[in-house]
């Protein structure tokens, strides 16, 4: 989402540990899809899915996973152009990226919290939400703060995936099969939207 501007020179912070793997204690070391292994000064996306325990309030990790900028150009380059439109489309619709950036860095903030605390959509609390998913870009050993992180409530994540052509659908159930195992594939509704 920030092609034009260099990574190395966005402002960025430790690596949160909500960004952390959940499988290691630690950040992502590799691709999720290629295996790729992660050594300095490498770009990829992390998006992680929680589900909130509505009894105990604490959060499930529904499913994780890591991406290279390979991959991700990849898979970028087999979803069909009218999702990838009506995708940016929706997004438009509900957020000025580049005034979002803008609030959020004000006064040097670089606290985590503001930039994930509410749903990028919706603008509802996320502390309120039964499930979510947080996206961010990590470059080296940094979170770079851009048009990510931003978290995305249910309600947005269902919407998003109404736009989506059935080719597109298609194209991220295989997706969805090849990087998550089973027990995990069989939670997450088909065509699900991945951050791109
Ligand atoms: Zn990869």
């Amino acid at each position: 989402m920030s092609e034009a501007k260099y990574i190395w020179n966005l402002p960025s912070i430790e690596i949160p540990e909500l960004f952390y793997s959940e499988k290691t204690g630690q950040a992502f070391d590799k691709c999720s899809m290629c295996g790729h292994i992660f050594t300095g000064y490498t770009t990829f996306i992390v998006e992680k899915s929680f589900k909130r325990n509505l009894i105990t309030k604490e959060l499930e990790l529904i499913f994780e996973y890591a991406l290279c900028h390979k991959c991700q150009e990849n898979l970028k380059s087999e979803l069909s152009e009218k999702s990838i439109q009506n995708i940016a489309m929706y997004y438009q619709l509900y957020v000025d990226f580049e005034k979002r950036t803008e609030l959020l860095l004000t006064d040097d903030n670089k606290n985590i919290d503001n930039w994930i605390s509410k749903c990028i959509i919706t603008g509802k609390p996320i502390a309120e939400e039964e499930e979510f998913t947080v996206g961010g870009l990590i470059y080296d050993d940094k979170l770079v703060l851009d048009a990510m992180p931003f978290a995305l409530s249910e309600k947005a994540i269902y919407e998003m995936q109404e736009v989506l052509s059935k080719k597109t659908k298609e194209f991220l159930d295989g997706f969805q099969n090849e990087i998550f195992p089973p027990e995990i594939r069989e939670k997450l509704p088909d065509g699900r939207l991945i951050l791109l």
